[in-house]
């Protein structure tokens, strides 16, 4: 495991920022662009 290794992130990448993600945070936006997402 490399140095520095978050194992709470995953290796998936919000799609609009490219972040990476939570392993928490399902779907494919982090929470920050999730909020910013207009509500279906
Ligand atoms: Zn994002």
């Amino acid at each position: 495991m490399p140095y520095g290794y978050d194992k709470t992130r995953s290796e998936r990448r919000c799609k609009m920022c490219k972040k990476l993600l939570y392993v928490f945070e399902v779907g494919e936006y982090c929470i920050d662009c999730s909020r910013k997402l207009p509500k279906s």
